[in-house]
């Protein structure tokens, strides 16, 4: 199956690429299409990932598989959320996003710093499927009080996972294991094969 990525983050499209590697499916970035992103107006992860994928599915005319993610720290309401992104203004700005969100933990101790990524996959096989496949996964952890670590992205370099440490210093292979991309990944293949 040949599969649109409807994503323009190089993070996500890393993680995605490696996690399907051995899974007969070929991605191919939305950008290779000269497709870009798509507004996000949806209230929720599931609605967005569904209008990014029916976007691209639209002007490729081909499948598409969205991510929509993003960081929920317990002490915030779940805050960045679905703004992940663009937390601090301006959309994909990760070191803003994370000093910003630094700045606004700062006086909250660490028994109070919990929080959890999320991520949930729509896969359209057209753009009018009425039957999307949705994965999900999320990946519990805290906020950490100053950035720790180089690899991965986005909030990675504040986020501690408590059994593997700091995500910002996990091999991409780790990551892929345990975080919430790769669990919805992990569920998005099992609901693949039910289809073959
Ligand atoms: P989206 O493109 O609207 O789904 O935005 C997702 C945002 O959530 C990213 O830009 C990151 O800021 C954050 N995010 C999602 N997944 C991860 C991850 O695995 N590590 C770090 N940050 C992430």
């Amino acid at each position: 199956m040949k599969l649109v990525l409807a994503s323009s983050n190089l993070g996500k499209l890393a993680e995605i690429h490696k996690v399907l590697a051995d899974s007969g499916i070929e991605l191919v970035a939305q950008s290779e299409f000269g497709i870009g992103d798509a507004e996000e107006t949806g209230a929720t992860f599931v609605e967005n990932a569904l209008i990014k994928a029916r976007h691209a599915a639209r002007l490729s005319g081909l499948p598409a598989l969205a991510d929509d993610s993003g960081l929920c720290v317990d002490a915030l309401g779940g805050a960045p959320g679905l703004h992940s992104a663009r937390y601090a203004g301006t959309h994909g700005d990760n070191a803003a996003n994370n000093a910003k969100l630094l700045a606004v933990l700062r006086d909250v101790p660490d028994d109070r710093r919990s929080a959890h990524f999320h991520c949930t996959l729509a896969l359209l096989r057209r753009a009018d499927d009425p039957a999307p496949l949705i994965a999900e996964g999320i990946w519990r952890g805290h906020i950490l009080h100053a950035p720790q670590g180089d690899k991965g992205f986005g909030y990675d370099p504040i986020f501690f996972d408590p059994s593997h440490g700091p995500a910002g210093e996990l091999d991409a292979a780790v990551k892929n294991r345990i975080s919430h991309r790769g669990f919805a990944l992990a569920r998005l293949r099992e609901l693949l094969s039910r289809l073959s």
